[in-house]
């Protein structure tokens, strides 16, 4: 979807070519505005793994226009099942389509779904310099000024930072922000041939260590387990990896347990401590503004940190195409979208929290229910 041209700004600079990075380059330039986009990784890859899109997220891809290839390439369903750890059936959760023609839910590899939006980038001819970051950001009346760190510089209207959750931008201009916190747990996930009849995303309740299988393509899927982290386990090599996650299945059955079974040591294995972080208004400084992990961090509870990101670039192009200055755009930007961020990231944390008590997995399905009926409203 392209919309209403923006006439409050004439350039931008999009610091970070991620998920939230290139929604907002592309959401820019589809709206005319001469957009640079640079990336510290000097090859622009993403890790292994794969991903949950969930429907409200998929609603997001749909309006960059992406829905279309993010289906071909990944793996889409219309329920979850939810199994005790052991494999016994306990219900099904009907996933809702929140707009005619949307897909209910779905999921796809990190990398493919990287690929997707980079054929977006570079159709829209958006010019991408990577190995490279901001050293300085000088926010004046008419612009702000940029020092790049191969020793270059250049003049932007505005200044986006969506460099994730250790961002250099908000260091260098949002001093009231702090990191983000770690949450206590830990997540594991591992990418694996789809076990033999999976037909829809699956829920292991009831144990210490819930985990799910989300299917990312016709024939390959991801498992995440969520865990209570232990210090050691920031330092796992492959051998320990894959030790200790086969361990941690041992009482799982149904195709959790099907993948305890078959994996092996050639799989991608990955795991990474939780953290998050809702970062204190203002989101913006002038006319730097952050969006994505680097502002709203979440754990993948809800599965919807990528949706949030692709939201918020896709908003802050609307506000700066509604509003005729770019202080306004950007604090409109903000309204529309802390509560809603508030909401992801509160809401993961207190499941996490429950996960940690051994709460009750009932309150769990029902807190995961009622905070992705209120993500299906209109963002
Ligand atoms: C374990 C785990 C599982 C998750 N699962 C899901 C899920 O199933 N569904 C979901 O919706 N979300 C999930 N998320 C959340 C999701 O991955 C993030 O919310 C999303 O990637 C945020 O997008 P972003 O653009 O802010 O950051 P990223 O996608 O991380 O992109 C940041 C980019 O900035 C670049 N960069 C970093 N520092 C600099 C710098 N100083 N200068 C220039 N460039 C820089 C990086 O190279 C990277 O390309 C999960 C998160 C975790 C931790």
């Amino acid at each position: 979807m392209t919309g209403e041209s923006i006439s409050s700004i004439a350039t931008a600079l999009v610091v970070g070519g991620g998920i939230g990075g290139m929604a907002t380059a592309i959401s820019l330039a589809e709206r005319g505005v001469a957009v640079d986009l640079i990336d510290l990784d000097p090859e622009w890859r993403v890790y292994g793994a794969g991903i949950t899109i969930t429907g409200p997220t998929l609603r997001a891809y749909r309006r960059l226009g992406l829905l279309d290839a993010i289906k071909a390439a990944g793996a889409i369903t219309s329920k979850t099942r939810l199994f005790r750890y052991d494999g016994t059936h306990m219900l099904d959760l009907d996933e809702p389509v929140i707009e005619e023609g949307l897909p209910a839910t779905g999921g796809i590899m990190r990398p493919v779904l990287h690929q997707i939006m980079q054929a977006r980038v570079r159709e829209l001819a958006i010019p991408v310099r990577l190995g490279l970051t901001v050293d300085a950001l000088d926010d004046r009346e008419d612009g702000v000024a940029v020092r790049f760190s191969d020793g270059t510089s250049g003049r932007y209207d505005l200044v986006v930072g969506a460099d994730s959750v250790f961002s250099k931008v908000r260091d260098l201009a949002f001093p009231h922000m702090g990191p983000a916190q770690p949450t206590g747990q830990g997540c594991w996930r591992i990418s694996i041939a789809k076990p033999p009849g999976l037909d829809a995303g699956e829920f292991f309740l009831g144990h210490a260590n819930p985990c799910g299988i989300t299917a990312c393509g016709p024939d390959r899927v991801y498992m995440w387990m969520l865990t209570a982290h232990e210090d050691r386990e920031s330092y796992m090599d492959d051998e320990e990896l894959f030790v200790t996650l086969k361990a941690l299945l041992a009482d799982f059955g149904g195709n959790a347990g099907w993948i305890r079974d078959n994996m092996t040591r050639a799989d991608w294995i990955n795991y990474r401590p939780l953290v998050a972080v809702l970062q204190p208004q203002d989101w913006f400084n002038g006319r730097i503004v952050l969006v994505g992990d680097a502002a709203h961090a979440t754990t993948p509870h809800l599965a919807s940190g990528a949706g949030m990101a692709v939201e918020s670039g896709i908003v802050l192009a609307e506000e700066l195409a509604r509003a005729d200055d770019v202080g306004t755009a950007l604090r409109a930007y903000q309204d529309r979208r802390f509560d809603r961020c508030r909401d992801v990231i509160e809401t993961s944390v207190a499941v996490g929290k429950l996960q940690l008590e051994r709460g009750d997995p009932k309150i769990h399905a029902h807190m995961l229910e009622d905070a992705l009926g209120r993500l299906n409203l209109p963002f």
